[in-house]
């Protein structure tokens, strides 16, 4: 049987978040900030109305947020991570197989769900059910291949006609929509690799599935050869293989046994951290923030139930699996609880930059006066190795005692849902 996938993205994730819990700001132009209050890094669709550009630092829209009334939001990625398995845990209720792919997309294994429902259809049970279960607006792309289902939300997103499903596996309808999709949008291709195929005089994603595949082969690599694949209806890229989000990395799984203790968890995240640090690497990239949630299986019935996720900001960017899996375990040991059965765990890695982000980070003023020697050294250690491994221009070591986790986060949203204090009051 064909394979068919469903690709579900949240609209508008940091900002839907916020909005869910502050209906007073339904129609008001809202944006999320990242470390330190710096930069937008999710708008709400007011504020993409209004212009406002995605990474843009605050302090050059300032004018705009005094003229329009923009609502400011630091990142509370424990709030997002919460909403996050929400969702899934929705999806996975939903679809017999789903890979979660980042902290707002999945994607669901759903070949011959059509025996029983119109994919269409299926699609628009997706949207329903999360907006019904969660309050977060989701957007469906539905193709026999993943390349192809992120190209069919896409469309989703984009064109309101649609009603936020597209099913895209009618091949016919396949080439109409690549026809208008810019190569960039693919999945994996980017803006760099797309700047020397335009310079081939490929434009949109049908140029790029009309392209001869020795050549692309031999000019670019296989990855790029199975991407084309992809966008003429062959399923071939393994999911291991599937090219990293750009905002987020999550590596998570769920366990074939139920882990009950500590050490049993902590050889999980370890693997899961260490995993998506690599993957980090792999795409050139350090992270800012990480994630670790664990939860228990909330399809079993009769048995308690638990799930939990905890999220730490790395002042310093790293790319370094040793400082990602000591701060993950750190985080697992903060929020495991003994006396459940534990189904699933993972770790995110978020607020990505690549080296010309970092090197803004290291000019913030240095908290290390508490910090003790040891840790200083094995910080020092860190770094040369991350001198040693890549062209990073890091010079000075910061160690990441609790002092240095005090981020600039003013405009800082309560955690709703994890944290019983703050409870969204009803007036
Ligand atoms: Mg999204």
């Amino acid at each position: 049987m064909k394979t068919v996938f469903a690709h579900v993205d949240c609209n508008n994730f940091y900002a839907s978040c916020e909005k869910l819990f502050r209906p007073d700001l339904r129609n008001t132009p809202i944006v999320v900030l990242s470390n330190n209050d710096g930069c937008v890094v999710a708008r709400s669709k007011e504020a993409k109305a209004l212009g406002i550009k995605m990474g843009v630092p605050v302090h050059q829209i300032k004018s705009e947020i005094r003229q329009y009334g923009i609502q400011l939001f630091s990142s509370n990625y424990t709030l997002y991570g919460d909403m996050s398995h929400r969702v899934m845990v929705t999806l996975e209720a939903l679809a017999p197989r789903v890979d979660v792919y980042s902290i707002d997309e999945a994607f669901l294994d759903i070949t011959g769900i059509d025996k029983a429902v119109s994919f269409a259809d299926f699609g628009r049970q997706v949207k329903d059910t999360v907006y019904q279960n969660v309050g977060l607006p989701v957007c469906v792309g539905i193709a026999p291949t993943r390349t192809l289902a992120k190209l069919a939300n896409y469309a989703a997103k984009k064109f309101a006609a649609t009603k936020g499903v597209v099913d895209l596996t009618d091949p016919a309808r396949q080439r109409r929509l690549l026809a208008i999709v810019p190569v960039e949008e693919v999945w994996g291709v980017g803006r760099k690799l797309s700047v020397k195929l335009q310079a081939m005089g490929i434009t949109n994603a049908l140029q790029l599935a009309d392209t001869d595949l020795a050549t692309l082969r031999k000019r670019f690599s296989v990855v790029l050869e199975r991407t084309a694949r992809e966008l003429n209806g062959t399923a071939c890229i393994a999911w291991d293989d599937a090219p990293s989000p750009k905002k987020q990395i999550m590596c998570s799984r769920s366990f074939g046994q139920p882990l009950q203790s500590l050490p049993d968890l902590e050889k999980a995240v370890a693997h899961y951290a260490t995993r998506a640090t690599e993957k980090l690497r792999g795409g050139q990239q350090f992270a800012g923030e990480l994630i670790v949630f664990i939860r228990t299986n909330p399809f079993r019935t009769n048995v308690a139930q638990y799930s939990k996720s905890a999220s730490v900001k790395l002042v310093n960017s790293t790319q370094d699996s040793r400082l990602i899996v000591q701060q993950a375990l750190g985080q697992l040991r903060s929020i495991y609880r003994s006396g459940y059965d534990y189904a699933k765990a993972g770790v995110m890695l978020s607020e990505l930059v690549d080296e010309t982000g970092l090197q803004e980070d290291l000019f913030e003023p240095l908290g290390t006066e508490n910090l003790g020697r040891a840790k200083s050294e094995r910080l020092m250690a860190v770094m040369d190795e991350i001198n040693r491994k890549s062209r990073a221009t890091l010079c000075m070591a910061r160690a990441a005692g609790p002092t240095a986790y005090v981020m600039r986060r003013e405009h800082l949203s309560p955690a709703y849902t994890t944290d019983r204090a703050a409870l969204p009051k009803v007036r």
